[in-house]
């Protein structure tokens, strides 16, 4: 009987899940899909490697289905898929580790209780990750599970890196820059020397362009440096995050707008970014196929800041050898990743714009002195790696 390991992204509305066969040592995807719209129009879709749909149900709005319901709908149907594999375990992607966590970890109720006391650090993802961790480690304890950070990856930032000009006290108490979306750096830092070797030893800076957008300079495909800081809400604009924002704009709004903490977080998580700044949408498609000037000026923002980020890494990093584009945006678009590049032509990028029309994989002119590449990111891949490292390792 073949092994395989189940992969579980548990957000707030909803579960994403990936099913991975390990036959002799390569992982491949079996299946996967989500259940979405969870307490409010739930909505379950699962398909097979090549996409074709496997299985498909929607619940009425009475039925409020939530996490332990979907979890359990889930376990219904994987009960099919998995009727030739045994199961060796499930990985999670937890969204923060904090300082103690830097990589990936077997889970049990001490560990749990660990990854509980990172709530208030990233209070909008950490409790729904945690979820269907607790309802396993108490309804199936004989399940092996395991913890992947978004977090882990940017343990290796130098202190500078990592620190704000706040008193140390702060700083001690955990208030620093932590970095995310470390499951997509390392997937695509353990890829680029396929592509590019030279690259892959030296100055990297990836673009992950997705609803959630970030930065990150590789030296020797290890993260210096990155764009979000303490919560994901830092650097670039995103869908509908606001990026990096003056903290005396955050003041302002409470002294002379009477809005509070929650009132901020809607604002700065739900209601700015590309949405904000446009107010028609947070999809980069219907922005980029609008003639509406504020749907430009949301393009135009967003790019300016990617321009900036892009030199503030390279600067970082001493200088640069290539950019890796990656994510919805960065995977699909040639349009943004176009002007990204043109913007980027005094770092030594000379773009191939048949090839970036293409999709890649590299997409700079055979002359140019720093290379660029779009290459799909695989977040679930790199969670079963690390979960089957750490189950062979236990
Ligand atoms: P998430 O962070 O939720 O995983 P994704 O990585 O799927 O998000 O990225 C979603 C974003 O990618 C959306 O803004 C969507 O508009 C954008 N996107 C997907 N395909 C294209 C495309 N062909 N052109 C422009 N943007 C695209």
């Amino acid at each position: 009987m073949r092994d395989a390991i189940l992969v579980l992204n548990a957000g707030s509305s909803s579960i994403k899940f990936s099913l991975f066969a390990d036959a002799d040592g390569t992982l491949g995807l079996q299946c996967g899909g989500q259940i979405e719209g969870l307490y409010t129009a739930p909505r379950f879709l699962a398909r097979d490697a090549r996409g074709a749909t496997l299985s498909e149900k929607r619940w009425g709005e009475g039925e409020r289905l939530g996490h332990e319901g979907a979890l359990l709908h889930l376990r219904e149907f994987l009960r099919g898929e998995l009727a030739d594999f045994r199961l060796s375990g499930i990985g999670h992607r937890v969204v923060h580790g904090g300082l103690e966590f830097t990589r990936p970890v077997r889970l049990s109720a001490e560990v749990l209780a660990a990854l509980e006391k990172f709530i208030p650090l990233a209070p909008l993802h950490q409790p729904h990750n945690l979820a269907p961790i607790r309802m396993l480690l108490e309804g199936a304890p004989e399940v092996a599970q395991v913890a992947c950070f978004d977090t882990s990856f940017h343990r290796s930032n130098p202190e500078l890196a990592q620190r704000f000009a706040i008193p140390a006290e702060l700083h001690d108490a955990g208030v620093r820059r932590y970095g995310f979306h470390g499951l997509s750096y390392e997937y695509i830092a353990s890829v680029l020397s396929q592509h590019d070797p030279a690259a892959a030893a030296g100055r990297t800076v990836v673009l992950h362009l997705g609803n959630g957008a970030s930065m990150c300079a590789l030296d020797g495909g290890k993260s210096v440096a990155s764009t979000m800081g303490f919560t994901a809400v830092d650097g670039l604009p995103m869908g509908t995050r606001c990026g990096a924002i003056d903290p005396g704009v955050l003041l302002y709004l409470m002294d002379e707008r009477g809005m509070d903490a929650r009132a901020i977080e809607k604002l700065i998580y739900q209601q700015s970014g590309l949405l904000g700044v446009s107010g028609i949408s947070s999809d980069m498609r219907t922005l980029l196929a609008s003639d509406e000037p504020r749907a430009r000026l949301a393009v135009d923002l967003y790019l300016y800041r990617i321009r900036r980020e892009l030199g503030s890494l390279a600067a970082a990093l001493g200088g640069l050898d290539a950019i890796v584009f990656t994510a919805g945006i960065g995977e699909n678009s040639a349009a943004i990743r176009a002007r990204v590049l043109a913007d980027a032509d005094w770092l030594g990028i000379k773009p191939s714009a048949r090839a970036n029309a293409k999709g890649g994989p590299r997409i700079s002119a055979a002359r140019s002195r720093v290379s660029a590449w779009a290459i799909p990111t695989n977040e679930e891949l790199m969670i079963a790696r690390q979960t089957r490292r750490v189950l062979a390792a236990s």
